[in-house]
């Protein structure tokens, strides 16, 4: 996007979530509307900058109108998941400096109410694509899981525009109000109906339901929203939102474009555990498509025993790959969920000798690596951002959800777009909780080779991911669709500004 003349006098807030998979979009979103010409404060949780001031001090050295404001924590506090404690920093704040609105991410649940006494006017940004929203939404309504009784019996999700089917079991625990499934995991990683644990998981889930309902509470009273998705993404999706969900959206994506230089993408959301140097240099010498890229995402704990079947299904695939393994999540009896550790040596020891495989342990410099010509397919864990990243690069994915909304979003890459493989993921686990049964070594060879073994159909998912890509990068550019939006957000605050 280039600099307009036209938001000289308009001053915007951000205000992102912590989690790196929040954090990231809005901090693009930020210096998206300073690219634009609005002055752009980013509110900052305390020690929360360091991820994101080089590449803002970057953005300023280039003259744009962007900053960050750190807000102060209360003595005596410690910022953890519930940022409540922010609300006085945050509402004098707004008292001192008034700006024309404020974006809020929906996680600081409380925000909402601290913004709309001030009368500052609020967007709000949840971090999901159109799609999403939209099958939540008519579960919520429709309620389909209620007539099927097996955890793994089909149903369709009623009022879309396209046939999307799904399991229980594949829903999230978290919209149990909008029509998902009601049942406990224990740490075996077996399932059952609710039964042992009931008090306790009553007293979650009425914690979960209260968290839905402030939410959609709080988008009713907004603004309006801003989504991060491009129109030619999901077409009857954006509509289907605009028409029947949101009071005003402005689909402004896939904000990652806003990240051009080399520094910003190979230091995005933190810097990387591999040097740039070292990962370009191994991916030049490989051949064009060759290159499968492995991530889960900045949250998900993947057990030994599933990082084991992968790795087995990527060294009998015969693929080229680069594997961002991250935390690897233990039995949690002694303590020890959650720490780093190694895949079964010998394994290791092997791929890494082959030259097949480059295992970057921690963050990778995930645009770096996904818009490299070498790179030809993505295995995913579906994160909407990890989603827009691979649509942007235009390559073609495995997909691998495993929590949040990621099976909604696994549908929307291989059933409707058609630029996908499903591994065969069924089970749809919350992040602090031992997951199921692993997806074998079997199913996740078979899934890479029908995405990188340059038969017809590969060849025709390819050629479909890169034509979203391309549009991905239309939609961004002036005239484009998410260009439009952008800017007619500007021209209603400028609205609002003159009344
Ligand atoms: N990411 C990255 N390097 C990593 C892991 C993640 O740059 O090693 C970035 C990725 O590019 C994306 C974000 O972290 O922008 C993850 O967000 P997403 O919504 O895909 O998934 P989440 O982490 O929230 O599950």
């Amino acid at each position: 996007m280039v600099q307009s003349s036209m938001a000289d006098e308009l001053e915007m807030f951000f205000f992102p979530f912590m989690a790196r998979g929040h954090q990231i979009p809005m901090i693009d979103l930020a210096r998206l509307f300073a690219s634009l010409g609005v002055k752009s404060t980013i509110v900052a949780a305390p020690d929360n900058a360091h991820s994101f001031r080089d590449s803002i001090a970057r953005d300023r050295g280039s003259g744009r109108p962007i900053s960050i404001h750190p807000l102060d924590l209360p003595r005596g506090y410690k910022l953890l998941t519930d940022t409540f404690v922010l609300q006085d920093a945050l509402r004098d704040l707004l008292i001192a400096r008034r700006p024309d609105c404020i974006v809020a991410d929906t996680c600081h649940r409380w925000s909402a109410d601290v913004i709309d006494a001030v009368g500052v006017p609020r967007i709000v940004f949840n971090g999901y694509g159109c799609f999403s929203q939209s099958a939540l939404r008519s579960m919520r309504i429709h309620r389909p899981p209620d007539k099927v009784d097996s955890e793994y019996c089909q149903f369709e999700i009623p009022g879309l525009p396209d046939t999307i089917e799904m399991t229980k079991s594949q829903l999230p625990h978290f919209h149990e109000e909008s029509g998902g499934r009601k049942r406990t995991r224990k740490r075996t990683g077996q399932m059952k109906e609710s039964g042992g644990r009931k008090r306790t998981r009553q007293m979650k889930e009425s914690g979960g339901r209260k968290r839905t309902r402030q939410r959609r509470n709080s988008e009713d009273r907004c603004l309006g929203v801003v989504v991060n998705s491009f129109l030619d993404l999901e077409p009857a999706y954006v509509e289907y939102f605009k028409k029947e969900m949101a009071k005003k959206a402005w689909v402004v994506g896939p904000v990652s474009l806003c990240n051009r230089d080399v520094e910003d993408k190979a230091e995005r959301g933190q810097r990387a555990a591999i040097d740039e140097q070292s990962c370009l240099s191994w991916l030049n010498a490989k051949e064009p498509n060759s290159v499968l890229y492995v991530s889960f995402g900045s949250l998900a704990r993947l057990t030994r025993e599933q990082l084991l079947e992968i790795a087995y299904g990527l060294e009998a695939s015969s693929c080229s790959f680069i594997w961002a393994v991250g935390k690897i999540n233990k039995p949690m009896k002694n303590g020890e969920g959650g720490r780093r550790d190694r895949l079964q040596s010998g394994l290791e020891k092997r791929l890494e000798e082959s030259k097949r495989g480059l295992i970057i342990r921690g963050w990778a410099p995930q645009l770096l690596i996904l818009e490299h010509p070498s790179v030809g397919g993505y295995m995913t864990h579906c994160g909407w951002n990890s989603t827009l990243e691979g649509v942007s690069a235009g390559v073609p994915m495995v997909t691998f959800p495993h929590s949040a909304e990621q099976f909604f979003n696994e549908k929307l890459i291989t059933d409707v777009l058609g630029i996908g493989v499903q591994v065969g993921s069924m089970e749809w686990t919350s992040c602090n909780a031992q997951p199921g049964p692993p997806v074998g070594r079997r199913k996740v060879e078979e899934a890479v080779r029908k995405v990188m073994d340059g038969g017809e159909k590969a060849a025709e998912m390819r050629r479909r991911a890169k034509e979203l890509g391309e549009k991905a990068e239309r939609a961004f550019e002036e005239g484009g669709s998410s260009y439009e939006d952008a800017e007619a957000l500007i021209q209603e605050l400028k609205s609002r500004k003159k009344v």
